[in-house]
Order: structure tokens, then sequence, then C-alpha cells
């Protein structure tokens, strides 16, 4: 028998794309000779992104959407198709192109040399990402990397293939916040990197904004690393017994007949900065509490409004 792929793609705000991609998905993927799949999610798109999907989803069998209640964001919708996946092995990648099908029949055959994992990252000098998001990208990845235990490499995409034994895997994670790259990478099996250079978006703007980022940016590390907990203890630890340290020295300073009011400016500037510390060690410690009390809640992490999926088989998983 056929082995088959599930090819899993989120999409937001992509109407423009769509038929483009299952094309040439399409193209790259029948001369592979396996049986394939397409999953395309809408993850609360504005635009016409769903009718897109469901019209190829009309022509071509084997095209199925999965149409989400509102925008949860990239890692929710892939773990959305993710959940409803059952090929062989799973192929994630973006609905804009940039991720290039080319790279697929390199993916498959590590696959079939016994790769578990295949996964892509950008190549150093990219020339579609400024300047300001490099330098960003950069300190992303050495944050993470610094104070989590696992490691990713600069640029690495959630362009990637993972045989069905990971996917099993991934499709029991409960936990409120998922970031595939860093996920993928901690389950560990047999995993391989390949470089890639990323393509022009096709048509439309990144939907990330800086901020977005940003906070994605914090909330992976966080989701991966208690250490900014184990800093903030430092910190405050450090500063304890400094400030033990220094009666001693207050005492012998009285004692050696100093003036006192000659040390206000030292004192206010003190006291100052024992005050930020600690509100910056309760923000970090505040931060994680608000990441157990959202956990506790057990919210789905996406709901779905509609798909076609469950017409076509058995679906055991939530809708
Ligand atoms: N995407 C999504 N939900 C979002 C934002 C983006 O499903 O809230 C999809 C988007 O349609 C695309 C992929 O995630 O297929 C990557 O997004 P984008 O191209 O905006 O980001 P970048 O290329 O900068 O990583
Ligand atoms: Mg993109």
């Amino acid at each position: 028998m056929k082995k088959k792929l599930s090819i899993v793609i989120p999409a937001f705000n992509e109407e423009k794309n769509i038929e483009f991609l299952v094309s040439e998905l399409f193209k790259s993927l029948s001369i592979t000779g396996y049986e394939f799949e397409l999953i395309i999610i809408d993850d609360g798109s504005k635009d016409k992104t769903l009718d897109a999907i469901k019209l190829q989803a009309d022509i071509y069998p084997n095209v199925f959407y999965i149409e989400l209640s509102k925008n949860f964001g990239k890692d929710y919708a892939l773990k959305a198709g993710i959940d409803r996946a059952n090929g062989d092995a799973l192929i994630t990648m973006d609905a804009d192109l940039q991720h290039p099908p080319h790279l697929l029949p390199q993916m498959l055959k590590l696959w079939e040399d016994g790769y578990d994992i295949i996964y892509t990252y950008r190549e150093e000098a990219n020339p579609h990402v400024k300047g300001y998001q490099r330098v960003a990208s950069k300190m992303f990845y050495k944050g993470i990397n610094a104070l989590s235990d696992i490691t990713l490499e600069n640029g690495i995409s959630d362009f990637r293939l993972l045989d069905q034994k990971v996917v099993k895997e991934l499709k029991q994670i409960d936990e409120y916040e998922i970031f595939f790259r860093g996920m993928v990478k901690w389950v560990g099996f047999n995993q391989i990197g390949i470089p890639y250079t990323p393509a022009e978006r096709h048509t439309g703007e990144a939907s990330y904004s800086f901020f977005r980022l940003a906070k994605l940016a914090i909330g992976s590390i966080m989701a991966f690393s208690v250490r900014p907990l184990y800093v903030a203890t430092g910190l405050g630890l450090f500063f304890s017994v400094s400030a033990v340290l220094y009666i001693p020295y207050i005492f012998i300073s009285y004692f050696a007949g100093y003036d006192a009011v000659s040390g206000w400016a030292s004192l206010i500037a003190t006291v100052a900065f024992f005050g930020g510390l600690q509100l910056l060690v309760l923000g970090i410690i505040g931060m994680y509490l608000g990441k157990i009390f959202l956990q506790t809640k057990h919210r789905p992490n996406y709901i779905v409004r509609s798909t076609n999926l469950l017409k076509t088989r058995n679906d055991s998983v939530r809708v």
C-alpha cells in the first residue's frame, strides 16, 4: 500500500495564495508517488480564505478545511490540523509559499532513510528579512538557548516533516501555551535539520506585528524554561547578602564619627534600586503564576467552527 502524507497548513488572510499553493503542492507531491492529503486551517481570517479553501476542497477530494472559531495564532491552528491528520508522515508549512515545496523530495528521502523529524532553518543571509527583524530574531534564539534546555538553530522554521510516531506524541500535548519549534526539538527522536532560503511571500503581508512577536518570544521562552525564576532568586539572594554585609560598615562609620546625613543620596539610590529589583522579581514570579492559572483552566487550544474532515473519517478528537 502507498504511504500517505498529511500536509498541514495554517492560513490567516491568505485568500490570494490558496489556489496557487494547492496547485504548487499538487505539482510537487504527485511526482513523489505518495498518497497525500492537504489540511488547510483557516485561523479566523478576515478575508475570503475559507471560501478559497472550500473551492479547492470541492475540486479535490484530498483537500480538507478546518475553520477555527476565531484567530488563535499559527501554533494553535497547526495543532488543530495535527490533531486530525492520519498520514504516515506529516508535513507542516506556511500558506504564503515562503517554504519552498521543491525541498519536499529531499525531506521525504531523509524520512525514508530513517529520520523521524526533518526540520528546516533559514539560511543566514536572508534577503527578505529586514535589519531590525534579523537582530531581534537572533536575540530571541540566543535568549531561548541560554535560558532553556533545548537548542534551536537561528531561524528554525515551521516547515518540517514528522513521522507518525512523533505526531502521536504531539497530539497528546495538553499545554496552554504551544510553541512547536521548541516542542518538536524537545520530543527527541531521530532529528535532522536542513537549511533553506525562504522565498518572497507569494502575495499579501506577513501578519505578525512587532508586539505580537515580542509577546510570542517571551511566551516561548517561559514555556520552555523556569530559569528566569532562578535568576530572580539569585538576584534577590545577592542583594540581601550585600545588605547584611553593609550593616557592620554602618556601625563602624557611626563610631568613627562620620556625619550620618551625608549618606542621604546614596540611601535614596539604594532604596530605589531595591524597590525596582523587588518589582522585577515579583513580575517574573507573577508571569509564571499567570501561566499556571491559565493552564489549570484546561481550556482547549482552539475551537473548530466547521470542517469537512469529520464526514470522511472517524475523528475521535474533540470538535
Ligand atoms: N498564520 C496563522 N495565524 C496567524 C498568523 C499567521 O495561521 O495568526 C499563518 C499564515 O497564514 C502563514 C504562516 O502562519 O501561513 C506564517 O505567517 P506569516 O507569513 O505572517 O509569518 P512569517 O512568514 O513572517 O513567519
Ligand atoms: Mg510568511
